[in-house]
């Protein structure tokens, strides 16, 4: 069996961060992924990551940009933080190797991005998330005396001790499907979001809610799962990101009768308003009879000099190409709002310690919360290394005081079990994957840009049904080795969860706030909802609502207008 001072699922930027941090501590260190690590979803990030570097610029600026993006619903404590921190992680990683584009002074170049009040996003072309993960996972290898690596490992349960406690979990080798006990004084759940909840996202097949979900059998509060964010700029049909770094290098936004929208809707920001303003002023466009044909407006990367996107967005560039056929740099492209990211998440503290005893988050998989109802473009790569590198600290301090715990090692027969009751589920019922699409198409129908009561009342009946037939889904493959059929199966149980507690949320919540606009509660509302949606299970598989506090520091809340 495994043991391990410190176990950490997932190893995406925060897994990785949190790995690093805590072998600095002096910890020994386990990583699991069920891909290869440099295949984690952190890969695709694009345009680039925050800080306020420039002597000219200030962390309060960025601060307070963060607080108004989230729509006041983030906790200002833990804004501080991330973004008091933010410049040593830049340059934490540039010693690293990281090659952040330098400008013609040879200085450090940023990029503006939106709802910023200046240009603070540090970035490698429009592959920054592939430069940073290649050159943390190259300090993976070199600590591998202290970080062992379990590459290729499913994660399929959270174990706890009598009391409560976390103590590892239960994973399965995907080569010979064998299942081990991780034993672990202290486990950190670095397990990403969940935009394969809906169809079409911007997010990878692997990115399936797992630890969302983990947590939240064992008992975890989850926090603020109605935000789930719509990304302005994302391909029609197969939901492809255009990074954000497009508008941020000087793209326009036009509607179908060539007009410049945006204008009517932000002023002052134009395109660079924040996400949640962007993605309902195209949304109003197309409702109102001024997109194109095919549900979309049009992104006008004309506007940046050819040379310059030729350099600073070439893999949007090949995008373009190869999954539209337009050349970007000759012609706008056609895009629409598609869901990206989800700011709601396991509820944590700034050290990434949840409700759970002695489990740990950080990354996507938590909610801090440093994004509230809008995370800012470029905050999320910046929340994973900010917040894994103190969630591997603190998980690794605490480790190092303590003696490893017992495990019931009894507990992987249960695995065994459900495993095999799926395996020899009798060919009936619908296949994983329509259950999938049909999950994925409401969420996107009822759950998306605008959202009302009889919408979410609908897909909350539509996800309860798909939970009774993925119950019984069968699978073709009943062997052990890469056995991906299983693995979707366990996968659909976890999106399921996740999806449940977002419509729980988001009929709850009765104003519009962030990425939550309630079409029947006009207005945001913060008398009544200037608060956290806290949701756990109880022990009969429901979603149970409580309610939390938002940390307000130094920035009271005001109407919010770019
Ligand atoms: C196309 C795209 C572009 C983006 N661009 C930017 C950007 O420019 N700037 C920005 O700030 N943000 C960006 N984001 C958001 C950002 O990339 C993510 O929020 C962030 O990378 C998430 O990192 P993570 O470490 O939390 O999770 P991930 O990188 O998703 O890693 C999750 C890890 O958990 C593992 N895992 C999951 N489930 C299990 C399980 N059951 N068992 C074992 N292992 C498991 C996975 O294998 C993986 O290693 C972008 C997102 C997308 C989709």
């Amino acid at each position: 069996m495994p043991s391990h001072d410190v176990l950490i699922i997932g190893a995406g930027l925060a897994g990785q961060r949190a790995a690093l941090s805590a072998a600095e501590a002096g910890a020994s260190v386990a990583i699991v992924s069920k891909v290869h690590p440099v295949r984690s979803h952190s890969v695709a990030a694009a345009g680039g990551i925050n800080a306020a570097l420039n002597p000219e610029d200030t962390w309060e600026s960025h601060a307070f940009d963060t607080v108004k993006g989230s729509d006041y619903l983030g906790d200002q404590d833990a804004i501080e933080i991330m973004c008091r921190e933010a410049p040593d992680q830049i340059l934490y990683l540039e010693h690293l190797g990281v090659t952040f584009h330098r400008n013609e002074t040879g200085h450090l170049g940023t990029r503006a991005f939106g709802g910023a009040s200046a240009a603070r996003t540090y970035y490698v072309a429009d592959i920054t998330g592939h430069a940073i993960l290649h050159v943390l996972y190259e300090q993976l290898m070199k600590r591998s005396e202290q970080i062992d690596r379990y590459e290729e490992w499913f994660t399929t349960d959270l174990l706890q001790d009598d009391d409560g406690r976390c103590t590892g979990a239960i994973c399965r080798d995907l080569r010979n499907g064998a299942l081990e006990v991780f034993n672990a004084k202290t486990t950190i759940l670095a397990s990403g979001g969940a935009g394969q909840v809906y169809k079409p996202t911007t997010n990878g097949l692997i990115v399936t809610g797992d630890g969302i979900a983990q947590a939240y059998r064992i008992g975890a509060k989850l926090m603020d799962m109605e935000m789930v964010q719509y990304h302005p700029t994302t391909l029609a049909g197969n939901g492809l990101l255009i990074t954000e770094g497009a508008r941020g290098e000087g793209a326009w936004l036009l509607n179908a009768e060539g007009d410049r929208f945006m204008e009517t809707y932000a002023p002052n920001k134009f395109e660079l308003a924040s996400r949640d303003v962007v993605s309902r002023a195209e949304q109003t466009e197309i409702n109102e009879g001024r997109g194109f044909p095919d549900g979309t407006v049009a992104l006008d990367i004309t506007k940046v000099p050819r040379r310059r996107t030729l350099e600073a967005l070439r893999e949007i560039v090949n995008i373009g190409r190869d999954f539209a056929g337009v050349d970007i740099t000759r012609e706008p492209i056609h895009i629409r709002p598609g869901m990206h990211y989800i700011m709601g998440g396991i509820k944590t503290d700034s050290d990434g310690e949840t409700t759970i005893s002695h489990l740990y988050a950080a990354g996507e998989v938590a909610c801090v919360s440093v994004h509230g109802g809008n995370r800012l473009g470029a905050n999320s790569l910046l929340d994973t290394l900010v917040f894994g590198r103190r969630s591997g600290a603190h998980a690794a301090a605490r480790a190092l005081q303590m003696p490893m715990p017992s495990t019931n090692a009894s507990r992987v027969s249960d695995t065994e079990k459900q495993i095999a009751a799926i395996m020899n589920r009798p060919e009936s019922g619908r296949r994983i994957g329509a259950i999938k699409n049909e999950l994925g198409e409401t969420m996107n129908e009822y759950v998306a840009v605008f959202r009302d009561e009889e919408g979410l009342q609908k897909a909350h009946e539509i996800v309860r049904r798909l939970k009774e037939e993925a119950a019984v889904a069968a699978i073709d493959d009943r062997g052990s080795v890469f056995n991906q059929d299983v693995i979707a199966a366990i996968e659909l149980g976890y999106m399921l969860d996740v999806a449940e507690t977002i419509v729980v949320g988001a009929l709850e919540r009765r104003e519009c706030r962030g990425a939550q606009w309630r079409i029947d509660f006009p207005g945001r509302n913060d008398e009544e909802w200037l608060k956290h949606i806290d949701i756990s299970v109880n022990g009969a598989d429901v979603p149970q609502v409580s309610f939390s506090p938002v940390t307000i520091t130094r920035w009271q809340p005001e109407e919010r207008t770019y």
